[in-house]
Order: structure tokens, then C-alpha cells, then sequence
């Protein structure tokens, strides 16, 4: 028989499981990304539940299924877990998505999941695009520790508490930022951490993609040049030892120092 590198023909592959919730991650940004299984598992799923029913509505029409959708998000999961622990027991596949990469990562489905797995099913998933893990494998900053933070609190005081607490963190740092805070959060971290590298991953997957490093103030300096609209990820060198670096209590203060070497900006995908 000739070696052949195609994909197993749906029949060869094992069917889902029933009585499962399928976590399934999306594109985010590129719809090549979409792997076999998750489009496998939103054919042949029963219910598909969606961050944004409209939104996952078209990615769905562009894949050509049609399939029942529910809407499931941050304000209704808890409810949705019960309607969707109830299609499980009749042995119902669920598949979840959220509106862009991997759900449960700064997106709906922890508490789904949570609350699926207390009623003793299956929960499993079909993984994919995750902006966290695509920014940081390409940034350059070490992998073998990291943090993921999320989002940050937007309220001044909270703010400045969680920064300091990250800032002390060993690894590098891994946070989501709003385009509309960018510049706040470099401000912020050329005051606190002046001497780290910083990398900002924009727009990922996408034609605009690209990856800013630098220290917070020289990447402030090309943000104040030309910004930049779109998605971020922002990542944070872990301290190197000797760094001088501020006690992270307070918010910033402007009084200190930047770099005294001031690193160039290197700038990916320009
Ligand atoms: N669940 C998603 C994941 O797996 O990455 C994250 C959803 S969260 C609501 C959205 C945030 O993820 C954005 O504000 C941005 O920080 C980051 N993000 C998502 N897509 C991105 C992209 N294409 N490029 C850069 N950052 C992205």
C-alpha cells in the first residue's frame, strides 16, 4: 500500500462522544486556523454555544453548517449551564465557542465548564488559536515560565495594586490589553519597570501582524509617533538579576529615571 499523508476519512475517525462539552477553539483573526477536529465537532455536535450566536453564526455559515446555536455568555453561563447539563443527560453533544481563539481564556467557559464537570460529564477540548500562546512562543521573551494575566483591572486603585503584584512574579508576563489602554499600561510600566523588554504583539494572524520590542518608554516613543490601532498582547521580560526596578505598591511616578541605554524598537511585519 502507497503511504498516504491525507487525513482519515470521517468513517475511520471516532465518533464524539455523547454526553460531552466540547471546548472548541476559533480563529483569531485567520480563518485558516480552524482545525479539522473543531470543524468536525461543529458538524456533528448537537447545540453549539456561542459567546456571540451572530458572530459564530458566520463562521459557521462560512464552514457550511448549519447546526442549533444558544447564546452563552459572562452575564447568562450559569443559566446556560443548566440547559446545557440537561442536554447532556439525554446524551447530547455541546460544543462551545467563544467569539474569537480559545474559550475559557478571558472568555466564557470556565463556569460552564466547572458546573458540567460537578454533574459528573465529560468535558473536552478541541484545541486551537489562543492569542496567549502565539504571542509569547513568537516574542522572544522566555517560555519556560510564564504568567498569564488576562485583563487588568481598569479602576485606578486596583490598577496599580495588581501591578505591583504581577510585577513581582517570576517569568514573563503575559497580559490582554484594550487599544484604548495600551498606552496607559506603557506609561505605567516605564515608570515601574523601565529597564525590562517589553513586546507588544498586534493584530495576530491577521495582515497587520506585528511585534513592537523594545523597553515600555522607547515602545511609548514609537506609539506617540504613530498609533496603532487593533488587538493586543503585551509581555513583560522577567527581572533580570541586579535590575533596579521601583517597589510596585503605588500607581507610577514620574520622577523616575528612563534606561540609561535606551534600546531600539524592533518592529516585525512592517
Ligand atoms: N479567548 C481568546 C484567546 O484564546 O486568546 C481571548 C479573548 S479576549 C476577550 C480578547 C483579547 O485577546 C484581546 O483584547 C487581545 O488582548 C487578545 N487577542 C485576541 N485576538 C488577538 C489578535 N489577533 N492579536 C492580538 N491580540 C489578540
Amino acid at each position: 500500500m502507497p503511504e498516504t499523508t491525507s487525513s482519515p476519512p470521517p468513517s475511520a475517525l471516532p465518533p464524539l462522544a455523547k454526553g460531552t462539552l466540547y471546548l472548541v477553539a476559533t480563529p483569531i483573526g485567520n480563518l485558516e486556523d480552524i482545525t479539522l477536529r473543531a470543524i468536525r465537532t461543529l458538524r456533528e455536535c448537537d447545540l453549539v454555544a456561542a459567546e456571540d450566536t451572530r458572530r459564530s453564526g458566520q463562521l459557521l455559515r462560512h464552514l457550511g453548517i448549519s447546526k442549533r446555536m444558544i447564546s452563552c455568555f459572562a452575564h447568562n453561563e450559569r443559566r446556560r449551564a443548566d440547559e446545557v447539563v440537561s442536554l447532556l443527560r439525554t446524551g447530547g453533544i455541546v460544543a462551545l465557542v467563544s467569539d474569537a481563539g480559545t474559550p475559557g481564556i478571558s472568555d466564557p467557559g470556565e463556569r460552564l465548564a466547572r458546573c458540567v464537570l460537578e454533574a459528573g460529564f465529560r468535558v473536552e477540548s478541541v484545541p486551537g488559536p489562543c492569542a496567549l500562546v502565539s504571542a509569547l512562543t513568537a516574542s522572544g521573551l522566555p517560555t519556560g515560565e510564564f504568567h498569564f494575566i488576562g485583563f487588568l483591572p481598569t479602576k485606578s486603585g486596583q490598577r496599580s495594586r495588581r501591578l505591583g503584584e504581577i510585577l513581582r512574579l517570576p517569568g514573563t508576563l503575559v497580559i490582554y490589553e484594550s487599544p484604548y489602554r495600551v498606552e496607559k499600561l506603557l506609561v505605567e510600566l516605564a515608570s515601574l519597570v523601565p529597564q525590562r523588554a517589553v513586546v507588544m504583539a498586534r493584530e495576530l494572524t491577521k495582515r497587520h501582524e506585528e511585534y513592537l520590542r523594545g523597553t515600555a518608554e522607547t515602545l511609548l516613543q514609537v506609539w506617540k509617533e504613530r498609533p496603532r490601532k487593533g488587538e493586543f498582547v503585551v509581555m513583560i521580560a522577567p527581572a533580570l538579576e541586579g535590575d533596579k526596578e521601583m517597589e510596585c505598591t503605588s500607581a507610577p511616578e514620574t520622577e523616575l529615571a528612563s534606561p540609561e541605554s535606551e534600546e531600539s524598537v524592533i518592529a516585525d511585519g512592517e
